[in-house]
């Protein structure tokens, strides 16, 4: 589950949870039974089992399976092993496991990178990070405010002070990496010319000679100051990666508020000054990148049907096997983020289900389609790649479950306001089912009726869901691709994107049943007689604008 970025430039909104409760519908009368053997099958999926692969999986040796990086890589292979010796037909680029995918990175050189207030050197990603820039300035510096200009309501944060050669110190605003308009200005307010009419932080810095610029980020972005990491100077060849990259000819840093502190120390003006004042330090700002290529990788998998016919179609499940990588902490405290809950349960338990279908000779009417998607945390560009420049036909896609998040559970008596969220140990939110296909929805609802009996909350299940879950994993683009979906998801909690997200917190227990309850919908999923119709449009507000 990736943290929810509005595409803007700059831009970096996070929803406030809402708590809006979602009437559900109670009977129902159910055609799904599930047999005996069904129910062996299933059981082959067992909570040792997933242990024993989450244990590898979300081990810190694969360092938090970035993208890219050598942790993720090895998780691929990993997997493509088990799926070659359980018989799976490869179902990538060139009758391999992988779907190959190019991305260039801005990476920092850390010995030409540095931030220095006066006689204190701050430290490259724990302090600030490199916003844009690949260029040094020395000198002092100026503050101001949000960094501005608009003629038409009067604004100019560069009123009475002088910012040539200095660094410009600016506060960022409203969620956004860098400051956004002031409250009040309209879009008519910047309908003139840019540089003339009007000016943003950026433009107006370098226009009025300023030698670099630094943005004292929100107590928001700090708290979620790891993914910001990965939203940085990244491109993805064929894809529109979603990742802040500014091309811009002096360096641009983004700062904690302990650089702010710094800065303003001593200082007869501070932070709230409503005027922008020359600041009696000097100090040096560089930034130095290089760019790399690298390849990542989605890993895809078929497993083939009975049926001579219907083996054409497929039933997809999904999960993004990709991480957040290894973090900059203030001290000795853990830096990487394991990612077991997110989404190492969904990534291992699609591998339980690939064994679990090893283990069987009966197989189902549809083929089902297994994709292990890489990038999901920086922008879901596995699944947005997959689905362009799919290496099967999408056409014959009938359906997608996608998993992300599904091990972990709120104890008994617990009220930290992080879990208030987080579901119960035999509950679990699913989301989409309803949004495009009354078959999907009703076999999703009788299969678990039929079986595990799971307490399914649909209550993030709303176009309106102000937490806009729906966007926020692989399924997304499938369902933009018409394929109806299923989402299955356990709720934020107090270790989501946090080092802590380890395999100690995971309930097991749930996660099996869990994995079972959805490995079972894939299977009656693919031995409908009618591939699930498409008998709903899918809601404007799920609707990618263009
Ligand atoms: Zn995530």
């Amino acid at each position: 589950m990736k943290h929810y970025f509005l595409p803007l430039l700059a831009t970096l909104l996070i929803p406030p949870f809402s708590t809006v409760a979602k009437a559900e519908p109670t009977s129902y009368q159910s055609e799904i039974k599930i047999s005996a053997a069904e129910r062996k099958l299933a059981e082959n999926i067992t909570a040792e089992q997933l242990k024993d692969y989450l244990t590898f999986v979300s081990s810190d040796e694969m360092g938090g399976r970035d993208t890219p990086s050598i942790g993720q890589d090895i998780t691929a292979q990993f997997l493509a092993l088990n799926l070659k010796r359980w018989g799976f037909k490869p179902a990538g680029d060139k009758g391999t496991f992988f779907q190959k995918i190019m991305v260039s990175q801005e990476v920092v050189i850390p010995e030409k990178t540095t931030l220095k207030v006066g006689g204190t050197t701050f430290v490259y990603g724990r302090d600030y990070y490199r916003l844009a820039g690949n260029a040094s300035a020395e000198g002092t510096f100026v503050y101001a405010r949000d960094g501005w200009m608009v003629k038409s309501k009067g604004i100019d944060a560069y009123a009475g002070v002088d910012v040539k050669d200095k660094i410009v110190v600016i506060h960022a605003s409203q969620g956004a990496l860098i400051s956004l308009p002031p409250t009040g200005v309209t879009a008519e307010d910047t309908k003139g010319k840019e540089g003339v009419d009007w000016a943003s932080p950026v433009n107006y810095a370098i226009q009025r000679g300023a030698k670099a610029l630094i943005v004292i980020a929100e107590p928001n972005i700090e708290q979620l100051w790891k993914s910001v990491d990965g939203m940085l100077g990244r491109t993805v060849e064929g894809i529109e990666a979603q990742s802040f990259k500014l091309d811009a000819p002096i360096p641009i840093l983004l700062v904690k508020e302990k650089v702010g502190r710094a800065l303003f120390a001593g200082e007869t003006n501070g932070a709230n000054s409503a005027k922008s004042f020359g600041i009696n330090k000097t100090g040096v700002v560089a930034a130095a990148v290089e760019t790399k290529k690298t390849s990542i990788q989605n890993v895809v998998a078929i497993w083939e049907g009975r049926d001579r016919k219907l083996k054409e179609e497929m039933v997809a499940v999904g999960a993004h096997y990709d991480h957040i990588g290894i973090g900059y902490p203030e001290g000795n405290e853990d830096a990487i983020y394991n990612g077991a809950d997110d989404d190492g349960s969904g990534t291992v338990s699609l591998l339980a289900m690939a064994e679990a279908l090893a283990k069987t000779k009966t197989r189902a009417k549809r083929s089902l389609l297994f994709v292990w998607h890489t990038g999901e945390e920086k922008g879901q560009w596995g699944s947005k790649y997959f689905t362009k420049y799919p290496t099967v036909d999408l056409k014959k896609v009938v359906a997608q479950l996608n998993i992300d998040m599904i091990g972990r559970s709120k104890p008994n008596g617990d009220t930290n306001p992080a879990n208030a969220d987080l579901s119960k140990p035999n509950e679990i939110y699913v989301i989409g089912s309803n949004m495009m296909s009354s078959t999907l929805n009703r076999v999703t609802r009788e299969t678990n009726s039929a079986y595990t009996k799971l307490d399914y909350n649909f209550r993030y299940d709303d176009p309106k869901d102000p937490n806009k879950f729906y966007y926020r994993s692989d399924h997304f683009f499938y369902a933009q691709n018409g394929i109806p979906i299923v989402f299955w998801f356990d709720g934020v909690h107090e270790d989501y994107h946090q080092p802590s997200d380890e395999i100690g917190k995971i309930d097991f227990a749930k996660m099996e049943r869990v994995a079972r309850t959805i490995f079972l919908t894939l299977l009656e999923v693919a031995d409908l007689d009618q591939r699930p119709a498409v008998d709903k449009q899918l809601p404007p507000e799920l609707t990618i604008k263009n």
